[in-house]
């Protein structure tokens, strides 16, 4: 079949709101943006809450602003399912008038006897339409009585097929379908009624959804035809897997796009990672703005096998994007980071000369502040086995306080001139540079690797490198006895 797509398309994206939006879901919201973005049309946002059980509004909320987060762009509602309830029974009432579907009285006891046999015997159980064969006088006395009933979709005898953008063909012969329930004995809807009642009402072209619903399809197709919608194209996502090739769960770590968030990921390198994830542009490009996927995308590149989540792919990614954007595009995500490592009231310019000169060695947004600290904090720990070399060196208290000296007199703090001054010492002492580099490094971020030494301690300023010179020699002078608090 061909599966290129002309537009305008109308798709939706259709969550039950009982628990956070995982990365399975929102990877079904981004082709449905890609795809929508891309031909143009409408995205629909509909919140499939009629499980009052395990819906609620918090979640409804929660996955809103996580999609609102991650970027995708939804053009109507977002409409709640469980506000259309009257509309999918009024419609389940007019298949019941023309026939296409009916009433059925058998008991839950009555169909459990049977269904145990079928088990017994191997076979999958179908509902053996006994309430379609009952003589019209037996149904209307039942009606009569108050009998409770479920609505059953008479289904076609034949085949359902239908032609899978991601699948292909696909063929479910009659005996692997059953007169499914279109209403329960509550008269509620169940889910497979009100689903297709609002893809129509809707006006839905393309139903892009996870593979998991791919059963449910065949059971669809024929109601959409029942009702006298046109059938949707369907496009089934293959599922996401962990590392162990098993459906992606939490023993791996995050799984939801808020927890993804919280661990200092980007949205914009979180959507681009989850769209590469079963959709690749045709070339080897990676890293890409949602402009130039939205201007690649074409849905013959869904992938037909699962995809394994690669969480160093997406770190990794994420260090790209903390890399490209522009500080003050970073900056309303590092922003909640700030706050939490207490950073907020600190002296703006100075942060995020830190922030600018640390980004090319963080992977995430946390790393990236956690890496700043040490320009704020009034005291680092020195690990003494991290240190042992520059224990050993007696000298070295007094040429690091020469140093010390030697910095506070500069008139100007500039990178040059905190480079000259070390340059001149070290010569002076016939040493080499390294011998004083190493440990005010140390000194200064109670780490042994970083940004270019001269461009830290600029950043940090004067009066931060003194008070951390001055404990690293009060360590070192002490035998590298950890400083008190
Ligand atoms: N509400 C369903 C779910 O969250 C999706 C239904 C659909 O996409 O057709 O799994």
């Amino acid at each position: 079949m061909s599966t290129h797509i002309q537009g305008p398309v109308r798709v939706r994206f259709a969550p039950s709101p009982t628990g956070f939006l995982h990365v399975g879901g929102a990877r079904t919201a981004i082709y449905n943006d890609l795809l929508r973005q891309s031909v143009g049309g409408a995205f629909i946002l509909r919140i499939e809450d009629t499980d009052k059980e395990r819906s609620n509004e918090a979640m409804t909320r929660q996955i809103q602003s996580a999609l609102a987060w991650i970027g995708t762009v939804w053009d109507e509602g977002p409409f709640l399912q469980s506000e259309r309830l009257e509309r999918h029974r009024e419609r389940a009432a007019e298949l019941l008038a023309n026939g296409r579907a009916y009433r059925c009285f058998c008991t839950a006891e009555e169909l459990e006897g049977r269904r145990k046999a079928a088990e017994a015997a191997g076979s999958a159980f179908l509902y053996p339409r006994t309430c379609l064969a009952r003589p019209q006088e037996e149904l209307d006395a039942l009606l009569a009585a108050g009998a409770p009933f479920v609505v059953r979709l008479r289904m076609p005898d034949d085949h359902v097929r239908f032609d899978d953008i991601v699948r292909g063909a696909m063929d479910f012969p009659p005996e692997a379908l059953d007169d499914f329930i279109l209403l329960r004995s509550d008269g509620s809807p169940t889910y497979h009624m009100s689903v297709v009642v609002d893809d129509i009402d809707m006006g839905i072209t393309h139903v892009i959804r996870g593979e998991d619903h791919l059963s449910n399809t065949p059971k669809h197709v024929p109601l959409f035809r029942a009702l006298g919608g046109t059938v949707p194209t369907f496009a089934h996502l293959p599922l996401i897997l962990g590392p162990d090739k098993k459906r992606l769960s939490k023993r791996y770590g995050a799984t939801s796009v808020e927890e993804f968030r919280n661990e200092g990921i980007l949205p914009q390198a979180l959507y681009n990672f989850l769209a590469l994830l079963g959709w690749n542009p045709g070339d080897d490009r990676e890293v890409m703005t949602r402009e130039e996927m939205i201007a690649a995308f074409t849905v013959e590149r869904l992938n037909d096998s699962a995809a394994v989540f690669d969480r160093e792919k997406l770190w990794w990614m994420n260090g790209q994007y903390i890399l490209r954007l522009s500080l003050q595009e970073l900056w309303p995500h590092l922003e909640p980071f700030v706050e939490q490592a207490g950073l907020a009231g600190e002296d703006r310019e100075r942060l995020q000369a830190a922030l600018e000169l640390h980004r090319t060695r963080a992977t995430t947004l946390k790393e990236l502040v956690e890496l700043v600290q040490p320009y704020f904090r009034s005291e680092l720990t020195y690990d003494p086995a991290a240190c042992a070399k520059f224990l050993k060196d007696a000298s070295l208290p007094d040429l690091l306080d020469t140093l010390r000296a030697r910095f506070n007199a500069l008139p100007a703090f500039t990178k040059e001139a905190l480079e000259a001054a070390l340059r001149a010492l070290s010569e002076e002492k016939g040493a080499k540079a390294g011998v004083l580099i190493h440990p005010t490094r140390m000194a200064l971020s109670a780490s042994t690797g970083g940004p270019p030494l001269f461009d830290l301690i600029e950043v940090m300023g004067r009066e931060a490198t003194d008070r951390h010179m001055g404990r690293f020699l009060a360590f070192l002078r002490e035998g590298g006895k950890p400083a008190e608090g």
